[in-house]
């Protein structure tokens, strides 16, 4: 395409803003911006990070995880760095000097907070390099991120919604192959999680006061769960966990301190609430959708046999509780 004005590089910067507004989730936006940023004249690295903050505590140290990490290049410390912070706290871009090139610190916004870092390395030239550029590709990333953040978050409790959890399920099952032949991370283990008799909060108080049970609800996942693990509306009164353990136990013991926290907390009119729970981990080789079921079958017994409980596929499979479904050939191809 042409520019109407400005020269060449003028014309990278607009077709990189049409490339990032293709984009459809938010992996690929990341991957996408690394690729542009990278082929950005001087441009010595990038590196973006998520800020993860679900817990809404702005002042806390913000925890990263690194995105479109270049395998090659681990900058990972640079969170570490008091610019990084005060970029973040000051929502201003932010740069150094060093020896052998200029560090940029670039807060990303959405809404009104930020929710990454991008940090570019530029190669040493006379003077602190110009970042116009990067910041008109940084504000339609911004707005492309935000639009793509609606659609993945739920309304109600701000919780990310069942299309995020998917983009997310099938992400972890690629990064978990690449991660094989190096670092080995654990897949997490999905977690079904549905309130008891829901219906009747509705019929007895209303829609107003169920929806408030459905807000708190979903305030104490982000009290209980971990930064690490994700956490997703279902649809309705079904909310899943993606629980970042390594073992059984560890699993349990952190599904049954949500169980309790629940039970005993004091839900305004409503007081009484309890959670059924069903879960089992993700496994390489297996779809997304037979691992929910599984989650779903467990969670199921949980229903049938007391509810406020919290219910492992395997251990019920192991106790003959529960029988393994063999996938019929119509399942296995569609
Ligand atoms: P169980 O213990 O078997 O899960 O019983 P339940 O009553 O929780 O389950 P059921 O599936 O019978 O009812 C779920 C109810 O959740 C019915 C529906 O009206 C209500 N619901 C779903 N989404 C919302 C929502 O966004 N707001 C409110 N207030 N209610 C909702
Ligand atoms: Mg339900
Ligand atoms: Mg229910």
């Amino acid at each position: 395409m042409t520019c109407f004005n400005g020269g060449a590089e003028s014309c990278v910067v607009c077709s990189s803003a049409l490339k990032i507004t293709a984009q459809e989730t938010i992996h690929q936006l990341q991957s996408e911006i690394k690729f542009i940023l990278e082929g950005l004249p001087f441009v010595r690295y990038f590196q973006g990070f998520d800020v993860v903050d679900h817990k809404g505590k702005v002042n806390e140290r913000y925890c990263m995880h690194a995105y479109a990490q270049q395998s090659e290049l681990d900058v990972s410390h640079l969170v570490e760095h008091k610019l990084a912070q005060q970029s973040l706290e000051s929502k201003e871009i932010q740069c150094l000097e060093q020896n052998h090139g200029w560090l940029c610190f670039i807060p990303v916004s959405s809404a009104d907070d930020v929710n990454a870092l991008w940090v570019l390395e530029y190669e040493k030239g006379d003077s602190k390099p110009n970042l116009t550029n990067v910041e008109l590709l940084l504000n339609v990333y911004q707005n492309c991120a935000s639009h793509i953040g609606l659609q993945n978050t739920d309304a109600l409790t701000g919780l990310e919604n069942r299309q995020a959890l998917s983009d997310r399920l099938s992400r972890m099952l690629k990064g978990h192959r690449r991660a094989k032949d190096g670092t080995d991370h654990a897949l997490p283990s999905v977690c079904m999680l549905d309130i008891d008799f829901f219906k009747r909060v509705n019929d007895d108080y209303g829609h107003l006061y169920g929806d408030e049970v459905l807000l708190l609800f979903a305030d104490l996942m982000k009290n209980v769960f971990r930064e690490n693990d994700y956490l997703y509306r279902y649809g309705g009164e079904e909310f899943i966990v993606l629980l970042d353990t390594s073992t059984l136990e560890e699993s349990l013991i952190a599904l049954e301190r949500f169980r309790s926290t629940v039970e005993s907390y004091n839900f305004p009119q409503v007081k009484d609430i309890t959670v059924s729970i069903g879960f089992v981990p993700m496994s390489m080789g297996e779809l997304p959708s037979a691992t929910l079921d599984k989650a779903d079958k467990a969670l199921y017994y949980s229903k049938q046999n007391g509810r406020n409980q919290v219910n492992s596929y395997q251990v019920l499979l192991d106790k003959g509780l529960l029988v393994e479904e063999k996938l019929s050939i119509d399942s296995e191809l569609f």
